[in-house]
């Protein structure tokens, strides 16, 4: 599950991460307002949607003095902002983050992930913030400083201070040493405590008056474990999600919309992956991901053909399933005589 920026930084700064002053708006005279509050010469007017790369398709607007706040207030707040990750078409802001701006003096870039072949979370940092993280990972991979962590111990201080000398932070301001290695292990625990399936800060900034600031912030947390962070819930913004996947979501349906003209009907996210695989190698396009899971009944299998149909570009289904009918009544994929059975 994803949320906004103005809400990951209030996770955050409880964590002790150094984010700017600032506050959402919904609308241009509550943007006006926050940047009077901010009382602050220059202010960032930002575009909060569930996707990056708002800077470079003008959903991020450094503003001089509150006739420029407003301004951009007007222009952003309503637009279809597109970015590489929006759909096409892009997606309609409604609502705005408003903070100081900061004195930038150097942008880097660091994440905190798992990584799934090593089985252990991993930083990633880089000297190359606020750019294109992919495209410095296609070009310039050596550009990416990497510290994994040992699931038994936690991240150490001496690899915080490692990634902090490894990004020549000293060389721009010795001083600012500490609190990027402090910031970094902020995240690591921001990112254990909230069970986080991705936290990424680009750019982390180092600024001219020697702060080290999160300027930007992208979270998402783990769907499996948010039964353990109920007020998390809370913070869930359906307006952008997929509305078939919400639905699919409020079914415990495991939905994925894809791009393709073919229905897939399938228990079993195995077996659904399969059939997609099917599918391609016959040179079609699956529509879309579907596990309606192992323990499938009637409703679950309706609501499931529904929010097939529902999608236009579907024109016909390919349903596929393996019935767990397993002699210990699991029902379930609990053991290995299902497979054999079927
Ligand atoms: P993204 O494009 O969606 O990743 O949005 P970001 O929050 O990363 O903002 C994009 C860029 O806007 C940053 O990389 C900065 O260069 C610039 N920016 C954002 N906030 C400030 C600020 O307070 N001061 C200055 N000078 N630039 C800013
Ligand atoms: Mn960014």
């Amino acid at each position: 599950m994803k949320i906004h920026e103005y809400q990951a930084k209030q996770i955050l700064a409880k964590y002790g991460v150094p984010v700017p002053r600032g506050s959402v708006a919904y609308s241009v005279d509550e943007a006006t307002q926050v940047a009077d509050d901010l009382a602050t010469e220059v202010c960032v007017v930002k575009a909060q949607i569930h996707a990056g790369g708002r800077g470079k398709g003008g959903g991020v607007k450094v503003s001089k003095g509150m006739d420029a706040v407003s301004e951009n207030a007007e222009a952003i707040l309503g637009m279809q902002l597109v970015t590489h990750q929006t759909v096409p078409q892009g997606q309609k802001v409604k609502q705005l983050l408003v903070e100081e701006g900061i004195d930038i003096r150097k942008e880097l870039y660091c994440s905190v992930l798992v990584d799934r072949g090593r089985q252990c979370v991993v930083l990633l940092a880089s000297t190359e913030g606020g750019m294109d993280i992919e495209e410095v990972a296609e070009k310039t991979p050596e550009k990416i400083l990497k510290v994994f962590v040992d699931p038994a111990v936690g991240l150490r201080s001496y690899q915080a201070n490692e990634l902090a000398f490894g990004l020549k932070i000293d060389a721009i301001n010795p001083k600012l040493i500490r609190p990027a290695a402090a910031v970094f292990m902020a995240l690591y625990e921001t990112f254990m405590q909230e069970d986080c399936s991705l936290l990424e800060i680009n750019p982390l900034v180092l600024t001219g008056d020697g702060r080290v600031i999160a300027l930007d912030a992208k979270l998402a947390f783990d769907d499996n474990a948010m039964y353990r962070h109920k007020d998390n819930l809370a913070l869930r913004d359906t307006d952008e999600e997929d509305p078939l996947e919400v639905e699919a979501s409020e079914a415990d349906l495991n939905y994925i919309k894809l791009d393709g003209s073919i229905g897939c009907m399938v228990n079993g996210a195995g077996l659904a992956m399969g059939t997609m695989d099917m599918i391609k190698l016959a040179g079609g396009e699956p529509a879309n991901f579907l596990d309606v899971g192992g323990a499938a009944n009637q409703e679950n299998v309706e609501k499931a053909f529904r929010i097939i149909t529902m999608d236009p570009n579907v024109k016909c289904i390919l349903d596929q399933y393996i019935w767990w009918n397993c002699s210990m009544r699991h029902g379930c994929r609990r053991c290995n005589c299902c497979f054999q059975k079927c």
